[in-house]
């Protein structure tokens, strides 16, 4: 077993040989990576239902299939983002030439949260190979077979010079944040982050930070049946389809009129029960609550007896199968914990408004989401959203699916996160854009050089 700083060392070795910075590197591993996919195709659904009970539609979608799709956009858009840009330089420089190169930063390292295990480990690793860099994944501990089955796997298909797993839990962690790297990726909660962060100062490594937060849905009222329906469909899919709310784009909670509420409430028990049957917990399209302590944690949040008392459908639990039954609150207290902390998981508070437009009050009185969703016809609203609330993202009439999107950035703002990543923005992330001017000897301008004098001042 190689020590973490005898990994280190051979990492940097490797990729001061150079041999991360060529495009036939970069272009092998990123091959390397969709054949391990492939290859392990029914691991993965295995390793994905051991640790989440995760649905093999659901693990393809969220997991197999982001890879599939970023390492080939990667594959195929490499020479074009490795290219450098021409910069048009000022008369004043003349003659030069001016171009922004990007290069790789060195020895990456990505930390990953359990939700996604593989799709949420490979996705940066894809981006850190691309730009040229050495890296070191260490996978979340909370989903073990996943995270085996990554430690295992890499070293088989991807260069293991360059390229290390190391498993382990927060320890683990803690001594490699004393290591210096050239750049952390991390993905995780606010309160690690705030860890990893400083752990990063001390040695002024940069730092992606992909955290999570409450994010809002925003649900006006509809004159138009289909609308509506076909909005709240999509909550019941956004909210309890991935991962069964453990999600950090999910939605949190739903801010709606009160004359709205009870259509919403009415809707929503309709389509779990459409999506989910008669009763969910046979059912084999929602995945599991992850561990023990997880479970525990959501099941506090419903102990306080106000938001015991505020529950509308669901609440029930079976903590040996670590389940719990897609559960709707109506306006529970606001200073309730359910209501101050990140949720992630499947207990959905509906926080009723006198008029939806104090929405963007309620929204901007909190820290910056990750996501806020909105269903609105009303263009007028839609543009009060964008322009007066901030968010990692905001997506009109759908939820979730700005994630699988490569061609937008995907990360927080404020608490929600520092720093994005996807497709190329995954790419400039693990890149420095190097300035690279070349001047010639000739002309030679007296006036740059001192003595200095009223002639010279005028230039
Ligand atoms: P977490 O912060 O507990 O763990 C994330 C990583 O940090 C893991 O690899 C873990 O081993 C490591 N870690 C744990 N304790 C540590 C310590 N003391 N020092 C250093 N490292 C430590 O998060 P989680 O429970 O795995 O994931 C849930 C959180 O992640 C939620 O808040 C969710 O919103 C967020 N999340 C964000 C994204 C995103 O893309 N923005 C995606 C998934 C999850």
């Amino acid at each position: 077993m190689q020590t973490m700083e005898q990994s280190l060392n051979e990492l940097r070795s490797s990729f001061a040989s150079g041999r991360t910075r060529s495009v036939a590197w970069r272009k092998q591993q990123l091959r390397a990576v969709l054949k391990l996919i492939h290859d392990h195709e029914d691991e993965i659904f295995n390793a994905l239902h051991q640790d989440l009970g995760k649905h093999p539609v659901e693990a393809y979608r969220d997991e197999i299939g982001v890879i599939e799709k970023s390492a080939s956009l990667s594959l195929s858009s490499l020479e074009t983002w490795m290219a450098p840009k021409k910069g048009k330089l000022p008369l004043l420089f003349y003659p030069a030439k001016g171009e922004v190169l990007p290069e790789p930063l060195g020895v990456v390292l990505i930390f990953t949260a359990w939700n996604f295990p593989i799709s949420l480990g490979l996705d940066p690793v894809v981006g850190a190979i691309s730009a040229g860099n050495a890296v070191i994944l260490k996978p979340s501990e909370l989903a073990p077979a996943c995270s085996s089955f990554l430690a295992r796997t890499i070293p088989l298909y991807l260069d293991p010079e360059t390229i290390k797993v190391i498993n382990g839990g927060p320890d683990v962690c803690e001594r490699l944040l004393q290591l210096k790297f050239d750049k952390i990726f991390f993905t995780g909660s606010q309160r690690v982050g705030r860890i990893v962060m400083q752990a990063a100062a001390k040695h002024l490594t940069p730092v992606t930070l992909e955290l999570g937060g409450k994010c809002p849905t925003i649900l006006d009222t509809f004159t138009n049946a289909h609308d509506m329906k076909i909005a709240i469909k999509r909550i019941v899919g956004g909210k309890w389809g991935p991962c069964c709310g453990q999600v950090c784009l999910g939605i949190d909670y739903v801010l709606v009129e009160e004359k709205s509420a009870s259509t919403l409430i009415k809707l929503l028990k309709e389509f779990i029960q459409i999506f989910y049957g008669e009763n969910p917990k046979h059912s084999d399209s929602i995945s599991r609550i992850v561990n023990k302590d997880h479970f525990e944690r959501l099941r506090n949040l419903l102990r306080d007896p106000r938001v015991a008392d505020s529950i509308v459908h669901g609440g029930s639990i079976d903590e040996g199968k670590l389940y719990m039954e897609p559960t709707i609150l109506l306006d529970p207290p606001l200073d309730a914990q359910i209501m101050t902390e990140e949720i992630f998981g499947p207990l959905l508070p509906i926080i009723t408004l006198k008029k939806i437009k104090e929405s963007i009050e309620f929204i901007n009185s909190r820290p910056k989401p990750l996501a806020i969703y909105a269903f609105t016809n009303d263009e007028a609203f839609r543009k009060q959203i964008i322009s007066e609330t901030s968010s990692g993202s905001v997506v009109f009439n759908d939820v979730l699916v700005q994630f699988l999107c490569d061609v937008l950035p995907f990360g927080g703002v404020g608490q929600s996160g520092i720093g994005r990543y996807h497709g190329k923005y995954s790419f400039d992330t693990f890149s420095h854009e190097k300035a690279v001017m070349q001047r010639s000897f000739f002309p030679e301008l007296e006036a740059r050089n001192p003595p200095w004098n009223d002639f010279k001042l005028q230039f």
